[in-house]
């Protein structure tokens, strides 16, 4: 069944919500990296052992950013279809993705089938080669 504009409305909100909250991570995401390259320059040389370490954890906060980003990317594109009023319907099929599964899920862009099928194909443990 194709989205309510009632289901629409709250879906947008939820859409909103989480990139507000997520932009909010990424802004003090890029201040802590700037604060501990401020504490890299203002310590006294350290020692090679302490600066691994520290690589360590500012390659984690890296990585941390990289998938709060694809979050923000998928909840971008989510927004576009939004506007285009393609919004809840199945990249794959053209069907309807439904409101359960893009409460759970927002930026959902196939549906419960297709993205069965997109797992089996893509991400299956054993992978036969055509
Ligand atoms: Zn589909």
């Amino acid at each position: 069944m194709a989205l309510t504009e009632h289901e629409t409305r709250e879906l947008r909100g939820e859409i909103e919500r989480r990139r507000g909250a997520l932009i909010a991570d990424l802004r003090a995401d890029a201040e802590r990296v700037r604060n501990d390259r401020f504490e890299d320059l203002a310590g006294a040389a350290p020692d090679p052992g302490d600066e691994s370490v520290a690589t360590l954890i500012a390659d984690l906060g890296h990585a941390n950013m990289g998938r709060d980003l694809s979050e923000l990317r998928g909840l971008e594109a989510a927004r576009a279809r939004l506007a285009q009023g393609t919004y809840g319907v199945c990249a794959v099929c053209g069907g309807d993705i439904g409101f359960e599964r893009l409460r759970a899920n927002p930026t959902a862009v196939r549906c419960v089938d297709c993205q069965r099928l997109h797992e089996k194909t893509f991400a299956g443990p054993s992978t036969s080669s055509l």
